[in-house]
């Protein structure tokens, strides 16, 4: 799968793309990520990509020509099934499911908007969907993209360490995630529950189980309360 990153700071990314697992996974070719500076791709002579908004107002705006001809650009080079997203506090918002979907699609290009955002017109002309990593508004959505390669990428096969499974973690069900422990046997007076010692697995199983729903009736109520 491969991620396309369109931004005016790809210095804020790229070191979060080289490192630990991410890193790993695009070393051995399960996924590939660029990151694309919207500035190359404006025609302005002092290379501005922005500009104040219309109507009056704080801040700049993204205008129409780098960021159009810059996510055509891209798309121009993919082949296969492709997803434009631009991050942005007024879109849907992610989760496991959406995740899910867009583990789906060979290609994700994830738009980054800075300063006041993008005109409009961008939206409308080249943007399958608007995306929110939370009901806050961050200054770029750089941040909101790296969670996106980030979430996306561990549902492709061969991103994790081997052993190492998406499907058992917190929310993949429905529920969060069971306790985790590891050693040593006892830290300042607290003791790894005895069930996990004894190797008996269905009992670790029956344990973790229950353990699971305990938390997220404590943690996570409207886990459950949720249809489907
Ligand atoms: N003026 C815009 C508004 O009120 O909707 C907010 C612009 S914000 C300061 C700058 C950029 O940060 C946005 O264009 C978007 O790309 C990104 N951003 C901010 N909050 C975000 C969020 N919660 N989810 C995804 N992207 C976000």
């Amino acid at each position: 799968m491969h991620f396309e990153v369109l931004t005016l700071f790809p210095e804020m990314l790229t070191p979060v793309f080289e490192a630990s697992i991410i890193g790993r996974a695009r070393q051995t070719g399960c996924i590939s990520v660029t990151c694309t500076d919207i500035r190359a791709y404006t025609k302005d002579k002092h290379r501005r990509v922005d500009d104040t908004p219309y109507g009056g107002g704080y801040g700049m705006v993204m205008q129409c020509q780098p960021v159009v001809d810059c996510i055509r650009g891209v798309k121009e080079k993919l082949t296969g099934s492709t997803r434009v997203i631009y991050m942005s506090p007024q879109g849907r918002l992610f989760n496991n499911d959406i995740c899910k979907e867009y583990a789906g699609y060979d290609n994700l290009i994830l738009l980054c908007g800075h300063y006041e955002g993008i005109d409009e017109r961008i939206i409308e002309l080249e943007v399958d969907e608007e995306l929110s990593v939370g009901n806050y508004v961050l200054t770029g959505g750089e941040l909101p993209a790296a969670i996106v390669v980030d979430a996306v990428a561990r549902r492709i096969d061969g991103v994790l360490p081997a052993g190492e499974c998406f499907e058992d973690e917190s929310l993949q069900d429905g529920l969060l995630e069971y306790p985790q422990y590891t050693r040593p046997r006892e830290f300042e007076g607290l003791c790894v529950p005895e069930v996990l010692l004894n190797g008996n697995h269905a009992e670790i199983e029956k344990w973790r189980r229950a353990e699971s729903l305990k938390r997220t009736l404590a943690k996570r109520p409207d886990l459950l309360n949720k249809e489907s």
